[in-house]
């Protein structure tokens, strides 16, 4: 035996939850433990998420850009593809953040501790290290930040052909023919990156539109964008068998839009969604409760059912998002090291970072009926920005939602480049309560893509009487 620690403070999983939760607390004076089964820090976001896959994205809009700019009189030669520098690029891009993160953990003083942990009490975890050697780790306080895991469909055949978001990232081949089986955020991100690689790809999804979470206005734009360069998208659609032989995956599809042959593809990424880890834990032990699909419910400070036991994170529910994890482990840091905080955000910026991107925050307009709320909302097309145009993307557009008896805003949804990161000024104008005055008051710069938030709320009637 490796011997027993005790520290204040125990982190049980090191995402950017766990991560987050244990600088904050190290910084505020608390002795911290960070235990994670993997090697290095960052969990699924730095390792197999937000991070790789943002830096092949961003090979693939180069790849894109360099095409579109035909339109403007240059022409580039065809794509030479280095599929080995690539993975490099990327790999560096994961080991230069995860290296970071390794040194601010010896920064603080939190010591990292490898291996698997799992409850003994509700004062102690047992971990166990990758050579089996076991430890007990006890606490005064424990956050539980362990995270969520890829959904598996069980009538997927085990092939090495069929691949999950971490398989995709790995990046083995461009495979000649693709079925994207799921068309939520992480499906069509990595369809971008494998289509701009030169991968022919399918994308089959059972809701009756793509990204089911997002405004169906805002994915009319985006799958009009898309639907040159993907051979066929199934909505309402989904498969009923995969057979894996030799010449290729053999695909039955079943619904409104299925082709009536089966299908042969190369490879399949299954992306049908993650769920979280709170059944992997032995939390009974702690008496921490979990519910039967795994999220374990906390209060507005981040405590479980246990006072000293706090969770964060992917399996606390959604949306699974890296920065509302990070949010919510500065709460539990904070309220365990005696400060009164409280996690209550007005709004949670939702991203898909495709080509165009995607982007909402607050209430959807979808989520407004559904509410019974009385709504306005203001649209600007981009075919009106000078921006949009010069750069030649005016597919997109954006709108704001406000309530119309206060007039404030409560949500908004953009379509189009960088939509991601024009979506941060809408979320700070919900969170300062603004009304669709303020933000038409705002003098943006000209000419640039934020204008087109700042446009959107002055087309609603009875705003900015005096602007002509
Ligand atoms: P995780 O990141 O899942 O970390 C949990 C950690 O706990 C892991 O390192 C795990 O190994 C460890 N662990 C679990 N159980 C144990 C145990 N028993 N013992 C020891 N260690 C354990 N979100 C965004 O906001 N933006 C994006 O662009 C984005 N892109 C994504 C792309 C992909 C392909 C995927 C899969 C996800 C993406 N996400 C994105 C989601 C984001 O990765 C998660 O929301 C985020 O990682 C959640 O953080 P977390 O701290 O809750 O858990």
């Amino acid at each position: 035996s490796k011997g027993d620690i005790h520290a204040q403070l125990v982190v049980l999983g090191a995402g950017p939850g766990g991560y987050s939760a244990a600088f904050r607390a190290a910084d505020l004076g608390l002795e911290v433990v960070l235990i994670e089964k993997y090697a290095t820090l960052g969990g699924v976001c730095l390792n197999v998420g937000c991070i790789p896959s943002k830096a092949l994205l961003h090979t693939a809009k180069v790849i894109d850009d360099a095409e579109h700019m035909a339109a403007h009189g240059v022409t580039f030669g065809k794509a030479k593809i280095d599929l080995d520098k690539i993975r490099d690029y990327k790999d560096n891009v994961v080991g230069q953040l995860t290296k970071g993160l390794a040194g601010m953990a010896k920064m603080r003083k939190v010591k990292v501790v490898q291996g698997v942990a799992q409850f003994a009490s509700d004062k102690s975890l047992e971990v166990t290290a990758d050579d089996g050697k076991k430890q007990t780790v006890s606490f005064d306080n424990c956050i539980i930040a362990a995270g969520s895991r890829v959904v598996q469909l069980p009538f997927l055949p085990e092939d090495d052909r069929i691949m999950d978001s971490t398989g995709a990232l790995k990046l083995e081949d461009v495979p000649k023919r693709m079925l994207v089986l799921g068309g939520g955020i992480i499906g069509l991100e990595m369809a971008t990156v494998y289509r701009a690689l030169g991968a022919k790809i399918d994308i089959v999804e059972m809701a009756d539109q793509l990204v089911p979470a997002a405004d169906k206005d805002l994915m009319k734009v985006y799958q009009k964008f898309v639907s040159k360069q993907y051979d066929n998208i199934m909505l309402q659609t989904s498969v009923t068998k995969v057979e894996a032989k030799k010449d290729g995956l053999h695909v039955t599809f079943e619904g409104k839009n299925a082709p009536e042959k089966t299908q042969k593809y190369d490879r399949i990424l299954s992306a049908v969604g993650r769920r979280p880890n709170g059944d992997l834990l032995a939390a009974d032990k702690a008496g921490v409760n979990v519910d039967e699909r795994g999220f374990i419910a906390v209060d507005k400070q981040m405590r479980t059912n246990v006072p000293h036991i706090y969770a964060i994170g992917d399996l606390v529910g959604q949306p699974m998002l890296a920065h509302k994890a990070v949010h919510e482990a500065h709460v539990a840091a904070e309220v365990i090291a005696g400060k009164k905080h409280f996690f209550e955000p007005l709004c949670i910026p939702s991203v898909a970072y495709t080509d165009p991107e995607i982007a909402w925050v607050g209430v959807t307009e979808k989520e407004a009926k559904e509410k019974g709320m009385d709504v306005e909302v203001g649209t600007f097309p981009w075919a009106a920005s000078g921006r949009a145009i010069g750069v030649g993307r005016q597919e997109g557009f954006s709108k704001t939602i406000y309530d119309k008896k206060t007039g404030r805003i409560v949500g908004g949804g953009i379509v189009g480049v960088n939509a991601g990161e024009l979506i941060a000024e809408v979320a700070l104008a919900i969170e300062m309560g603004c009304d669709a005055e303020d933000l038409a008051l705002t003098i943006h710069p000209h000419p640039t893509l934020s204008e087109s938030i700042g446009f959107s709320a002055e087309v609603l009637e009875g705003t900015c009487t005096d602007l002509p």
